[in-house]
């Protein structure tokens, strides 16, 4: 792998087209400006382009010397690749379910460009696709794709009129830039509390985090005109904890008490029990992610783009089902199963989406008819172990001798 990143080193560095285009740009200008000229005095015409082949010239050979690394980078890349994965070809298409379905996965790669902030490159996607829709080729498990569903034809056109979405992400990273760049979080607060209603209903933590980063810069903030022991940056938090955390006291109790609490440790901060809270160098990181999450999930869109998500689960998993293709050509069996992966794929905890219950009584899977059911003492069981262990009188816990009746269980929504 180390041969790899070497060589993805040289590419980004000195093997990079900007040398290049810097090359064409400035050829570019010289004949815009060869052509203005001429426009304005058609005379000149004969010695202006008399005198534009020399530099041209040199500018076309400088702009080919540039590109001679990128060649030896390139095809030392290339070389690499296939020395690191000699044995290892691409699994087959065989089990191809996406090329029935290429709107979807044109809406896919939009929607990535667009939630990544590359609006222009989306918007030349977009307009390509719209120029030549994809057309659908039949797989097996969809023989015949012209005949699409309802939901997958607005889902794609959908996309395509992206103007509005465009208007949004822009919004999302100019509050981003604000936060990241220039640590201003006054955008962010500004967005959080006009939607403080909707953020409240998620049980969002948004608003407090901003207010509460913002707290901590103030407290924080040395003026240098004074003293660097001046109690001016704490006085300054103080003002806006009264004037802006009357919101917070309720539901944040604690956390507000705990930042009024840091005001008496405020000459010595980095040795007190809060050190943790306002000496945290990710901070501006971690409001800036609570924001994208926040912001997406009202757009009703994930915080991470699924494109990303499933191209990297798909690398995860794509070692085990190269190996396991080879154990089935080895064995001579099939893939029997369509919709199912037949082998186990461990992904990283935030790539499970689905959490499922099994009933430590029946040892199913809980299904919307048989959900999970809490018990007061805050065992859980399924529906249908509840009713048997139960049978509509009082009865005790499988796993703690607590008594409970059946109707007093709550039903546990994963
Ligand atoms: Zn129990």
């Amino acid at each position: 792998m180390d041969d790899l990143r070497e060589q993805i080193e040289l590419l980004e560095g000195s093997a990079n087209l900007s040398a290049t285009i810097g090359d064409v740009q400035s050829a570019i200008d010289l004949l815009t400006a060869a052509r203005a000229k001429i426009a304005n005095d058609p005379q000149t015409a004969p010695l202006t382009l008399a005198k534009l082949q020399t530099p041209l010239k040199g500018m076309v050979e400088q702009a080919n010397k540039d590109l001679k690394p990128i060649y030896s980078g390139l095809n030392k890349y290339g070389k690499a690749l296939d020395k690191k994965f000699k044995d290892k070809p691409l699994p087959a298409a065989e089990n191809d379910a996406l090329s029935s379905h290429p709107q979807l996965i044109n809406r896919a790669i939009a929607m990535h460009l667009l939630r990544e902030g590359q609006f222009d490159v989306a918007s030349t996607f977009i307009e390509e696709a719209n120029r030549r829709p994809p057309h659908p080729e039949p797989t097996a498990s969809t023989p015949n794709p012209y005949l699409q569903e309802a939901w997958e034809k607005e889902l794609a056109d959908g996309t395509f009129n992206s103007h509005k979405l465009q208007e949004q992400f822009s919004e999302m990273y100019h509050i981003l830039h604000a936060l990241r760049n220039e640590h201003n979080l006054a955008p962010a607060i500004q967005w959080a509390r006009a939607r403080s209603d909707v953020l409240e209903a998620r049980g969002s933590n948004l608003e407090f985090e901003l207010c509460r980063l913002q707290f901590v810069c103030l407290f924080i903030s040395q003026d240098e005109d004074y003293m660097s022991d001046s109690a001016d940056g704490p006085l300054r938090a103080w003002a806006y904890a009264r004037s802006e955390f009357v919101p917070f006291q309720t539901r944040y109790a604690r956390e507000v008490q705990q930042l009024m609490g840091a005001l008496a440790f405020w000459p010595n901060l980095a040795d007190s029990p809060y050190r943790v809270k306002f000496l945290n160098e990710d901070a501006w990181e971690e409001v800036a992610s609570s924001f994208t999450r926040e912001f997406c999930s009202l757009l009703g869109l994930s915080a991470d783009s699924p494109l990303y998500i499933a191209a990297t689960a798909g690398a995860i998993a794509l070692p085990t089902l190269l190996k396991l293709q080879n154990i089935m050509k080895e064995k001579r069996t099939e893939w029997t199963t369509q919709n199912e992966l037949p082998v186990e794929i461990p992904l990283p905890p935030s790539y499970h989406f689905h959490s499922i219950f099994v009933c430590p009584v029946s040892k199913e899977q809980s299904t919307d008819q048989n959900p999970p059911m809490m018990m007061p003492c805050g065992h859980v069981i399924a529906q249908e172990s509840l009713d048997k262990l139960s049978k509509g009188a009082r009865f005790k816990c499988p796993y703690c001798p607590t008594e409970s009746h059946a109707r007093e269980a709550k039903k546990v929504f994963l």
